[in-house]
């Protein structure tokens, strides 16, 4: 094995990846396992993370599944708790489950604002908690956080999802500070546009099932906030969290990363 796949290489480790079970969290399950982890891919979708894990095992690689809902501070605490007591330790926490909502400003209802917040920033505060008491035991570990590039560009319907995702952004500079001298970072990663089930509902017709033309639209159209012409996919933001989490980036911390074509510079 060469120097630079030593860097990137994580067998014997041991990595959560919350929203594990499709999109950008399926992609970085499938990475993180493919460079050596042992994934544990939580999801509260059942159905998709098992079907992820059972992928990965397919694939020759090491995973299981476990339920978690990430608003929910004993489940996320089980969740850690569990995979420590199995696997002994936890070297990476991929903060990943995220949800968004719809709608215009001043019709966001208080419900939908803490329902959003609960998942995307809550839910990433609580891993960073319980994930971070292992690591500073363990004296290393890689929190890697789901920020979004609307922590860049002001949307209009979405503030309750770009405000979690702010407030993400400076959770994990603020949690790589008092971390870091355990030998723990955190970083955070902003993707621009990515073609996941997240953004299907862009692509969906009467039936709210995926519209092919509608897709390939949404997708023509997003491709344009590129400088590259590009449209991301979930392995684009993998290969930010595999640099992020293994020991090429050693030397990154309260970083927030932007695998985004250059979507959100000024240009
Ligand atoms: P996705 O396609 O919607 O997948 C998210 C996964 O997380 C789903 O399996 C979902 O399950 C699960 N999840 C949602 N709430 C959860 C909870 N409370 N506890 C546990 N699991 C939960 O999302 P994605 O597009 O892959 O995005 C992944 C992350 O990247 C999110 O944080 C998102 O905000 C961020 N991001 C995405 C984009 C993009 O363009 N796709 C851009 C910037 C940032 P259900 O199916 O049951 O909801």
């Amino acid at each position: 094995m060469s120097e630079i796949q030593a860097e990137f290489e994580l067998s014997g480790r041991t990595a959560i990846v919350t929203g594990g079970g499709v999109g950008i969290g399926r992609a970085t399950a499938a990475m993180l396992a493919e460079a050596g982890a042992r994934v544990v891919v939580a999801d509260r979708d059942r159905e998709t993370g098992e079907r992820t894990a059972a992928e990965i095992a397919e694939a020759g690689g090491l995973a299981e599944f476990r339920a978690v809902d990430v608003s929910q501070r004993l489940e996320v605490d089980a969740l850690v708790e569990a995979t420590q007591s199995a696997h002994g330790r936890i070297d990476v926490m991929v903060n990943n489950a995220g949800i968004i909502s719809d709608a215009p400003f001043l019709e966001i209802s208080e419900e939908d604002l803490d329902r959003v917040h609960a998942v995307n920033f809550k839910g990433v505060f609580f891993g960073c908690q319980a994930a971070g008491r292992v690591m500073v035991d363990q004296g290393s570990g890689s929190i890697v956080n789901l920020a979004s590039g609307a922590i860049d560009v002001a949307t209009p319907t979405l503030v309750p999802y770009a405000t979690s995702k702010a407030a993400v952004a400076q959770l994990s500079r603020s949690v790589a500070v008092e971390l870091g001298p355990f030998g723990v970072r955190v970083n955070a990663v902003a993707p621009g546009f990515i073609d996941t089930p997240m953004n299907e509902r862009h692509a969906s017709g009467p039936d709210g099932r995926l519209d092919p033309k509608k897709h390939g639209e949404v997708l023509a159209a997003r491709a344009t906030m590129s400088p590259l012409g590009l449209t991301g996919e979930p392995r684009d933001i993998a290969l930010a969290v595999l640099y992020l989490a293994s020991d090429a980036g050693r030397f990154m911390t309260g970083t927030v990363l932007r695998p985004n074509g250059g979507a959100t510079m000024p240009w």
